[in-house]
């Protein structure tokens, strides 16, 4: 019989309606792609998806399963592409040939054990759907069974990342012949000597060992039967790896390990796995501390049986599992029994948490009728809220969904954080706001001018990376408010005739600082430059004294205080070309959205750690500001100065046009800056000029001026 028969029959036993004819016509397809290639044994290729589709089969997986087995490396190795495989086969075996492509792709260099449970998430998390990770599996157990044919080097590759990746895969999924048997193999190709050595001994024993098998198996069945325990018993000696690993860790050489052998009683209800327990424990002495409920509390992998060690028939300890068919069947099989059987499996509480997909897995499984449904619901979202990164030395940093560069930065170090200035994602530059996505390979570029910047609060993700942006903009902004803060109390000394620098040296600042239940003369500085706390307010905590004598100079009548501060504004030109509350010293910026000119009514906010900003008074932005921060500004008429300021003018698209429209600005001494002209349509010209002025006067003159040139239909300051 052909090994394509035996899949066909697999695939007819488990699911009596599977499409056989799709599974042979795969078969035919892959074997035609692959023709002429060989395996390094000698074999044709072909063997190789024929064997990765016979396990999926053994192990009960769908139609497309199978298919995407044999058809797993078409894509990869020959002339087929993805789209080929998705006319002729259909979206979903497609998908999943996709999937198992993309994730051989995935290069695992052994870096660090602990990179290995990020690497593991990954591949899960890739999967998407779980049958692409049992096809990979599959495919791994095949390569690993042929794996005496390749070099050296590839044999302890493949064998370290099985035994790192591929193995805890297949323990977490609960398929236990698979996790043994890669384990065992791996542990052929990487402790070559050891595993000799230990396969040597133990088939020196295994003639002893097959008789003490029987006999207690004999014994056993003996004591059930008595019982009326109806009890399927079997022995056999446990996988090298296990006790190669028991050598290790108690020192003893394999004669001294007498619990190589595991008994297993299969018996047909809960109840009786606990009677049957009862009757080993009553026949022979149990080792304290030994027996372990699983039924009750099943392992994180869905794994369920009652375990115990007792002194057996020939004092030795002897190891005993129990458990039920199903249970059996979920032991060796794991995830893939539950395309099978839909008996709900009773829970326990432990590790819930950590396990939680699996047993939601379990979950939607109770409350679908179909098992073909089943297969269907079954996509990895175990992962969702993370995604799996590489740094270019290859280790995996494991990052929320949504994670951007800035955040991978923030993972590797702070200092990379805070000076990051692009991307490379996969070698091609990525803007900061790029979404990882699994896989990626996340190469940072810094440059120590560059700093966090508050716009990269808008898409980080990750805590660590908010915390360290927001510490350094706040270190930023409290230097900023500190300058300002200076400032704006050294203008305020000064107009009382001090000097900021003696108040220091005096320590008055401190005194004022306590005062204001501020903590220190520098929060009382950065707190001025806030505007949390008003210059003058400032001043009276520092000199309180000095309260008396200005207290006399405000019951001078008003006019002569105007005059005294008239005189006093006058004594300076403005710094900005605009007066902040009467004070010609302060330098202030000008807001973008309105761009005030000279003469436009102003209003000015003191803006926090920015300082003073002037808006015109009808600015809709200026109207929502904190109107606790507004300070009247007036502009100096002493100090001239140019403005920018933007107008639009549409026109017909007549010649000359913008001749006459540049002319009429020159004409009224306004300088063009910039200017940006375009064409609609329905031929008319929008042009907009950014010119400076001098005065809003000259500004509305020139708009004037602009809306009677012939062929203008408006001329407007934006
Ligand atoms: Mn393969």
């Amino acid at each position: 019989m052909e090994i394509i028969d035996v899949i066909c029959e697999a695939a007819q036993k488990s699911t009596p309606t599977a499409d056989v004819g799709l599974i042979r016509r795969c078969h035919d397809f892959a074997k035609q792609r692959h023709a002429g290639q060989m395996r390094r044994s000698g074999e044709p290729y072909l063997v190789h998806p024929l064997g990765v589709a016979k396990i999926i089969a053994e192990l009960n997986l769908d139609v497309a399963s199978i298919c995407a087995g044999l058809l797993h490396d078409c894509v990869e190795d020959t002339s087929a592409t993805s789209e080929d495989i998705g006319r002729l086969f259909g979206t979903e075996i497609q998908r999943l040939v996709d999937g198992v492509t993309k994730l051989g792709q995935i290069a695992w260099n052994t870096r660090e054990e602990r990179q290995a449970e990020n690497f593991r998430k990954m591949l899960l998390a890739m999967a998407r759907d779980i049958r692409v990770i049992l096809v990979k599996l599959a495919d791994r157990v095949d390569n690993m069974r042929t794996l005496q044919y390749v070099s050296r080097d590839k044999q302890e590759r493949i064998a370290r990342e099985t035994r790192e990746i591929y193995s805890p895969i297949a323990n977490r999924l609960g398929i236990q012949w698979m996790k043994v048997e890669l384990e065992d193999l791996a542990f052929r190709y990487l402790e070559p000597d050891d595993y000799q050595d230990l396969s040597t001994k133990m088939a020196g024993t295994q003639a002893g060992r097959d008789v003490y098998i029987a006999e207690v198996c004999q014994e056993l069945q003996r004591v059930l039967a008595a019982a009326s325990i109806p009890a399927q018993v079997s022995g056999r000696a446990k996988s090298f790896w296990s006790i190669n690993q028991k050598m290790k860790r108690t020192g003893r050489e394999l004669e001294q390990v007498y619990d190589i052998v595991a008994f297993r009683i299969i018996t047909d209800s809960v109840q009786n796995c606990y009677a049957a327990l009862g009757i080993v424990h009553s026949s022979w002495m149990p080792v304290p501390g030994r027996f372990k409920d699983y039924i009750a509390l099943p392992k994180p992998n869905l794994y369920q049986s009652l375990h115990t060690t007792v002194i057996g028939p020939g004092a030795d300890r002897m190891e005993v599992q129990i458990r039920t068919p199903e249970m059996h069947r979920t032991a060796e099989q794991g995830i893939a029994a539950h395309w099978q059987y839909k008996e709900p499996t009773v829970l326990g509480t432990g590790d819930r948490q950590a396990f939680a997909w699996l047993h939601q897995l379990m979950e939607w499984q109770r409350d679908l009728k179909d098992p073909t449904e089943f297969i269907q619901t079954v996509k990895i979202d175990l992962f969702q809220e993370e995604v799996f990164v590489f740094t270019p030395k290859g280790d995996v940093k494991a990052l929320p969904k949504g994670a951007t560069p800035i955040d991978f930065a923030y993972a590797v170090h702070s200092k990379i954080g805070d000076h990051c200035s692009g991307a490379r994602v996969n070698g091609v530059m990525v803007p900061l706001r790029y979404p990882l996505r699994n896989g990626d390979t996340v190469d940072i570029i810094t440059s120590t001018s560059q700093k966090p910047s508050k716009d990269w609060l808008k898409f980080v993700v990750t805590s660590s990376a908010q915390t360290k942006i927001r510490h350094h903009l706040r270190n930023e902004q409290r230097e900023r408010s500190r300058r300002l803060g200076r400032d704006i109390l050294a203008r305020e000394l000064r107009n009382h005739h001090r000097s900021l620098a003696t108040a220091e040296k005096e320590r008055l600042l401190d005194k004022a600082a306590a005062a204001l239940r501020l903590s220190s003369a520098d929060d009382l500085i950065v707190h001025v430059g806030y505007g949390k706390v008003a210059a003058e307010h400032a001043y009276a905590a520092i000199y309180p004294q000095a309260q008396s004598v200005d207290a006399t100079a405000e019951n001078l009548p008003a006019a002569a205080v105007e005059a005294s501060a008239q005189a006093r504004r006058m004594t300076k030109r403005s710094v900005g070309g605009v007066r902040v509350q009467g004070e010609a010293d302060i330098v202030v910026r000008f807001a973008k959205c309105c761009s005030p000119v000279p003469g436009d009514d102003i209003v000015a906010f003191i803006s926090r750690g920015r300082g003073v900003i002037v808006h015109t008074r009808e600015c809709p932005k200026a109207l929502n500001l904190d109107p606790a921060r507004r300070v009247e500004v007036s502009w100096d008429e002493e100090t001239r100065m140019l403005r920018p300021v933007a107008v639009e003018v549409i026109s017909t698209d007549r010649p000359g046009i913008l001749a006459a429209i540049s002319k009429c600005f020159t004409e009224f001494g306004v300088n063009i800056i910039q200017a940006k002209c375009k064409t609609t349509e329905d031929r008319r010209g929008i042009n907009t000029f950014q010119v400076t002025v001098s005065h809003v006067d000259q500004l509305k003159k020139v708009v004037r001026a602009l809306q009677g040139i012939e062929g203008v239909t408006s001329a407007e300051r934006q």
